[in-house]
């Protein structure tokens, strides 16, 4: 699998429609200060499911949103596509191109697609979870990262090996089963408050 394409508008300094391809092999973005090159690695990280403006360089997540320029009017909507090549079938889809896409409209609306087709962020995480793409995993290290590596504590350090190890998804549905789990009993307890005062 490979990242192909990635199709960007209104995604921070991107007002235009903005489509770069890329080969196989390693792909060197190289530009002037200020010229996008961060803003495009955090596009990538938007659509893996970032929902952090601060990671985004943000205050709020409308600052995705092209703000306008001297000579571009604001736009009201960001929207990034990743285009990956899934030939090799390392996605769990039958599909040999796989699209992922995630819209923001500074009303506050949110959408996000898998082939098109809408889906939650929540599948798009869960899809990425354990591929080794996904947003904390480590085939995006923006600066300062390892150096905050480094300093982790180990509790934290240890979520870097989880994930590599492919146990984070594992994790994932336990806390969740653990909390659906607790708000069974917590109905429970109130079915039989309720049975008990009725008898
Ligand atoms: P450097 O080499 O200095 O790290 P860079 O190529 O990584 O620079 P970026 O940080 O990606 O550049 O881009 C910064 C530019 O993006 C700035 O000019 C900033 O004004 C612009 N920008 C960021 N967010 C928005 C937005 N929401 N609307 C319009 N422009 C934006």
């Amino acid at each position: 699998m490979h990242l192909e394409r990635i199709e960007m508008s209104g995604f921070k300094s991107f007002a235009d429609k903005t489509v770069i391809e890329f080969d196989e092999g390693v792909t060197a973005v190289v530009g002037p200060n200020g010229s996008g090159k961060s803003n495009l690695s955090e596009a990538v990280r938007w659509v893996l499911g970032e929902q952090s403006a601060k990671n985004l360089r943000g205050k709020k997540m409308d600052d995705i949103v092209f703000a306008g320029s001297q000579t571009r009017k604001p736009v009201n909507i960001a929207e990034v596509t990743l285009i990956l090549n899934n030939e090799d079938g390392f996605l769990p889809l039958e599909f040999s191109e796989v699209s992922i896409t995630r819209r923001y409209n500074r009303n506050g609306d949110s959408d996000c697609f898998i082939n098109k087709k809408p889906c939650r962020l929540k599948d798009i995480t869960e899809l990425l979870m354990d591929s080794g793409i996904g947003k904390d995993s480590f085939s995006m290290i923006s600066q300062g990262k390892v150096e905050q590596i480094f300093q982790n504590k180990p509790e934290d350090r240890r979520v870097i090996f989880e994930e590599a190890a492919g146990v984070a998804r594992y994790k994932n549905r336990k806390t969740s089963a653990e909390r659906k789990l607790s708000q069974t009993e917590e109905h429970l307890n109130r079915v039989e408050d309720i049975l008990h005062e009725i008898n």
